[in-house]
């Protein structure tokens, strides 16, 4: 087994001062580095009955479409404001740096159905609880939410989890 916290670059003071940013651009452009990543998520949803992934904008897609493919699922894209094309359901929310809203399709998923959500960080947990709360306002039902990287100290899980979200994340970083 690789040691993925390895493969992940830290850009200090990225995109602002005081932000150490994990880049998963590294672990994603490292062959064996990215397979075992989907891997490991792959084996824990594999008998969970999955019928959708869901990822964040823009590097849950990368995680969530070769899940999905490996699941036999399908894939539902999480998207920043104004990119889905059709009737969307949106959500405002705040950033460890700055505020944004997400959108998916209103007929993305169906009552009852059983979805993982992906992104690759969680921080304060504010990006997964919107999307989160577009799944489950849809009637989906969150088998888990999974991240690469949690940063423990941001308190994202504990928020998640206060929502009755189970969290799986692979690799935690201390501090912001
Ligand atoms: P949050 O909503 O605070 O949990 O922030 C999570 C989202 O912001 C994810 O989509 C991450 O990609 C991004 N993000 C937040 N903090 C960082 C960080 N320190 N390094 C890399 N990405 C981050």
């Amino acid at each position: 087994m690789l040691d993925l916290r390895s493969l992940i670059r830290t850009i200090a003071d990225h995109p602002k001062p005081g932000i150490q940013f994990r880049d998963v651009t590294t672990l994603f452009g490292d062959p064996a580095g990215f397979k075992q990543t989907i891997d490991t998520f792959v084996d824990r949803y594999r008998d969970q009955k999955i019928s959708k992934v869901a990822g964040i904008d823009a590097r849950g897609f990368i995680l969530g479409g070769a899940m999905a493919y490996a699941l036999g699922a399908g894939f539902v894209p999480i998207r920043k404001q104004g990119k889905l094309p059709h009737a969307t359901v949106g959500r405002d929310y705040a950033l460890e740096y700055g505020t944004d809203r997400i959108e998916m399709h209103l007929d993305a998923v169906h009552a009852g159905e059983r979805v993982v959500l992906v992104d690759d960080l969680i921080a304060t947990g504010g990006t997964a609880e919107a999307a989160a709360g577009l799944l489950t306002h849809a009637g989906a039902e969150i088998v888990e939410i999974c991240f690469v990287i949690d940063l423990p100290d941001l308190g994202g899980r504990q928020r998640l989890e206060k929502h009755g979200h189970k969290v799986f994340a692979l690799v935690p970083f201390e501090g912001h």
